[in-house]
């Protein structure tokens, strides 16, 4: 008898750590929840993401740079007027 008794106060006790921990974690997902809510209402406008620039590759060199320094000429693109054909 003493047994059954044993193995029923067992089980109880299993179930009401499991149930114990699976409200933990809701309460802790739902904290994190309104805490995340509350951080995105305090700052309304977000950053602007940052816009990566095109980048163009030297017809002499091969080297990538960025299509701001881009030096066109004769239909191609080149990294420095001293990659030009011309020169
Ligand atoms: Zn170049």
């Amino acid at each position: 008898m003493t047994r059954i008794l044993f193995w029923v106060a067992l089980a109880f006790l299993v179930i009401a750590a499991v149930r114990a921990k699976l409200r933990a974690n809701a309460r802790r997902q739902q904290t994190a929840q309104s805490q995340h809510q509350e951080r995105a209402a305090r700052r309304p406008a977000a950053p602007p993401a940052v816009t990566a620039e095109p980048m163009l590759c030297c017809a002499h060199c091969g080297m990538y740079y960025p299509a701001s320094e881009n030096v066109p000429a004769a239909g191609r693109d080149y990294c420095s007027a001293a990659h030009t054909p011309a020169h």
